[in-house]
C-alpha cells in the first residue's frame, strides 16, 4: 500500500528504486512544445517531474519536444523556459527533439532492416480508409511486404527530398488487426518541405510524436516518463518504440556504415534500461481554459491584451498578476497526482496565494477612490510623520515613513451620510481611528449637485497621537488614508473572472467558449492615490495595500519614479459569488 501522502509516482519509483530496476537511477523530463506559452495545467506537470528527481536526488530534463516545424517558435522557447525557471526548477539538461533528427532517422532505417517498418503509398484517405474501426480490424497496405532494401532506397529518397509533401510515409509494421488502434501500422515519420525554426531546411521528413517521445526518453536515458492521462490508449505504441530500439540495440550488425551511432546509443545510461510511460490527470480549474490551442485564440482574436495578460492562465500571466512561485508549487502539492480526472476550485488557488502573500507582502496604505478629509483644526503648515512597521508579524521587513497632513484622501465607500448602526466606518458625529495617525470625529460634508460627496470635514483630537487613546476609548473602525499634499497618483487594475461561467469548456449548443468571455473582466482605476514609499517600488514587486488587497507593481507598464501601475493580485477575502 502506498504511504499516506506519497503519490502513485512516487510508490512506483520507489519499487523500482527496491528492485534496483534502474541502478537507482531516477531521470524524468518535462517535454513541452514551444507551440505556445505554458499554463497553470504546464506547472502541475512541472512540479511534478522536477519535484520527483528533488525528492530522489535524480534528474530532470526540459526537453522541448518540437517535431511540428510549422506551429513552433523561439519566443515560446525562451517563455518556456523563463517560465519554469520562474517556478524555481532547475534542469539537468535542455536538449530539444530535433537534436536527435539524426539519430532518429537512423533508428528509423534500423527498424527498417528489422522488418518493422516500410514505406507506404497509399493515400492519406486510403489510409484512413484501411485502416479499421474499434469494432472491425484494418486492411493491409498493398506496400506491407516491400523488401527491406526496396524500403531503404525510399525511405533515403524521402529524406533527400525527391518526393513532395504526403507521397508517402514510414509506417511501423506491427497489426492491422490490433484491437488498440494506435498499433495499426502508425506512422513514424512524413514528408514536410518545411522550414524549423532549429534546424532550416535541413530536413524535409519529421518524425511522428510517439516514434519520438519515446526514442527521445530511451536516448536521454529517462526512467519514468510521465504524461497526462490521454497519452494512455499511445502507451503500447510507446513501449514498441522503445522495445524495437532495445531489441535492434542487441543486433550492431545492423547499424552497418553507421556504427558511430550505435557506438553512442550504446553508451547511453538508458542502454538496457528502457523507460517507462505512466499517466496522471491532467489539471482542470474552473472558470478559464487550459489549452494551448484555446489560449492562443484568446491572444490571436485580442480578448486579453498578450500571453501575459494577468487574467491569463498562463504562468506568464500568474506572474504579472503578482502570484508567487511558491503559492503555484503549493497548490500544486495541495490538488496532488491522481490518475481520475477532476476539476479544481479556481478559490484553493487563491487561498494558497494569500496564504504565501499574508507571510511575505509589506503592507501600505493606498486609495482607490478616493474622497478629500479635512481635518478642520489639524495646523495648515503641520505635517505628522508615522513610522509604520512594512509588516505586521515580521519586524525584519523594517518600517517606513507616512506623512500626514490636513487634508487627507481616504475611500469613498468609508463614508456613509445615514450610516446603519452595524456601519462601523465614517459618518455624521462619528469617530474613527486613522490608520498608525489620529482619532478623527466626522463634522460634515459637502455634496455637487448629483448628490455625490466632494469633501468630508473631521476634526482631530491629538491626544491620539498614533492611533491610541489613554484614555481607552474606543472606536470601532480604522481607516487608511493618504496625505494628499505628499500621496502619489497611480493606476490599479482590478481584475475580474476572464469568464463569465464555471466552465467555458463545455459551451452551449451553437456557442463557442469566447462567447463566455467576460466583457467587464478588467476595471482600470486611474486615479488613486498612494504613499509616497511606492513611488520608487522596482515593477513585479508584491505587495498588500492594508484593507483592500494584494498588489504588485505591473512588469510592463509601471515605471519606478514615473507612472505607477498596480495590478491586483487578489482580494483579501475570497469574494468569489457562488
Ligand atoms: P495543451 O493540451 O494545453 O495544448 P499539451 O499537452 O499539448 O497542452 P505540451 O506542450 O505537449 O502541451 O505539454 C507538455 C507536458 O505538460 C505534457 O507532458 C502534458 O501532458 C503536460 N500537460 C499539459 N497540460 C496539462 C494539464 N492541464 N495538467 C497537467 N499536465 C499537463
Ligand atoms: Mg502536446
Ligand atoms: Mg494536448
Amino acid at each position: 500500500a502506498p504511504e499516506k501522502g506519497k503519490d502513485f509516482i512516487r510508490t512506483i519509483i520507489d519499487a523500482d528504486n527496491e528492485s534496483d530496476k534502474y541502478g537507482g537511477r531516477v531521470h524524468t523530463r518535462f517535454p513541452p512544445e514551444p507551440n505556445g506559452y505554458l499554463h497553470i495545467g504546464h506547472a502541475k506537470s512541472i512540479c511534478l517531474n522536477f519535484g520527483v528527481a528533488r525528492d530522489y536526488q535524480g534528474k530532470c530534463n526540459l526537453r522541448f519536444d518540437d517535431t511540428n516545424p510549422v506551429k513552433e517558435e523561439v519566443e515560446y522557447v525562451d517563455s518556456i523556459r523563463e517560465d519554469v525557471s520562474w517556478l524555481g526548477f532547475s534542469w539537468d539538461a535542455n536538449p530539444f527533439a530535433s537534436d536527435y533528427f539524426e539519430k532518429l532517422y537512423y533508428i528509423a532505417e534500423l527498424f527498417i532492416k528489422m522488418g518493422k517498418a516500410y514505406v507506404d503509398h497509399q493515400s492519406a484517405d486510403e489510409i484512413r480508409e484501411n485502416r479499421g474501426t474499434l469494432k472491425e480490424p484494418g486492411k493491409n497496405s498493398p506496400y506491407r511486404d516491400r523488401t527491406v532494401e526496396e524500403n531503404l532506397d525510399l525511405f533515403r529518397k524521402m529524406r533527400a527530398g525527391e518526393m513532395p509533401d504526403g507521397e508517402c510515409i514510414l509506417r511501423g509494421k506491427i497489426d492491422m488487426a490490433a484491437p488498440n488502434v494506435m498499433l495499426r501500422d502508425p506512422a513514424l515519420y512524413r514528408i514536410k518541405h518545411a522550414d524549423h525554426h532549429r534546424t532550416g531546411d535541413a530536413w524535409c521528413i519529421y518524425p511522428m510524436y510517439d516514434f519520438t517521445h519515446g526514442l527521445s526518453d530511451a536516448i536521454e536515458g529517462i526512467t519514468h516518463s510521465i504524461c497526462t492521462l490521454e497519452f494512455e490508449n499511445n502507451r503500447p505504441l510507446y513501449d514498441w518504440c522503445v522495445n524495437t530500439l532495445m531489441e535492434g540495440l542487441k543486433q550492431p550488425e545492423l547499424f552497418g556504415e553507421n556504427s558511430s551511432v550505435y557506438e553512442e546509443l550504446a553508451a547511453l545510461p538508458g542502454f538496457n534500461q528502457r523507460p517507462y510511460q505512466y499517466e496522471f490527470a491532467r489539471l482542470n480549474i474552473t472558470g478559464t481554459v487550459l489549452s494551448k490551442r484555446k489560449l492562443i485564440q484568446l491572444v490571436k482574436e485580442g480578448h486579453v491584451s498578450g500571453w501575459d495578460d494577468p487574467r491569463m492562465p498562463t504562468i506568464s500571466g500568474f506572474r504579472r498578476r503578482g502570484f508567487t512561485p511558491a503559492s503555484i508549487r503549493d497548490f500544486c502539492e495541495r490538488i496532488g497526482v491522481a490518475k481520475a480526472d477532476s476539476t479544481v476550485e479556481y478559490a484553493l488557488l487563491e487561498a494558497c496565494l494569500r496564504e504565501d502573500l499574508n507571510a511575505r507582502a509589506p503592507r501600505y496604505l493606498g486609495v482607490m477612490d478616493p474622497v478629500k478629509l479635512i481635518i478642520e483644526n489639524y495646523p495648515e503648515d503641520q505635517v505628522d510623520e508615522f513610522t509604520m512597521p512594512l509588516h505586521p508579524e515580521d519586524e525584519s521587513y523594517g518600517e517606513r515613513v507616512v506623512p500626514f497632513s490636513r487634508e487627507l484622501w481616504i475611500e469613498r465607500a468609508d463614508f456613509m451620510e445615514e450610516p446603519p448602526k452595524k456601519f462601523f466606518r465614517l459618518g455624521p458625529g462619528r469617530e474613527v481611528r486613522l490608520r498608525f495617525a489620529y482619532y478623527v470625529t466626522c463634522t460634515g460634508y459637502e455634496k455637487d449637485e448629483n448628490g455625490r460627496i466632494t469633501e468630508i470635514r473631521a476634526t482631530y483630537d491629538p491626544e491620539t497621537k498614533g492611533g491610541w487613546s489613554k484614555d481607552g476609548r474606543k472606536v470601532k473602525g480604522t481607516l487608511h488614508w493618504v496625505s494628499a499634499a505628499h500621496g502619489v497618483k497611480a493606476e490599479v487594475r482590478n481584475y475580474g473572472n476572464l469568464f463569465t461561467c464555471e466552465n467555458p469548456n463545455a459551451p452551449e449548443e451553437g456557442k463557442t467558449f469566447v462567447d463566455y468571455v467576460n466583457p467587464d473582466s478588467l476595471e482600470v482605476l486611474d486615479e488613486c492615490w498612494v504613499e509616497p514609499a511606492l513611488a520608487d517600488m522596482a515593477p513585479g514587486t508584491n505587495f498588500q495595500f492594508e484593507r483592500t488587497g494584494y498588489f504588485c507593481a505591473d512588469a510592463r507598464d509601471h515605471k519606478p519614479g514615473g507612472k505607477l501601475v498596480f495590478n491586483r493580485t487578489a482580494t483579501l477575502r475570497d469574494t468569489w459569488a457562488k
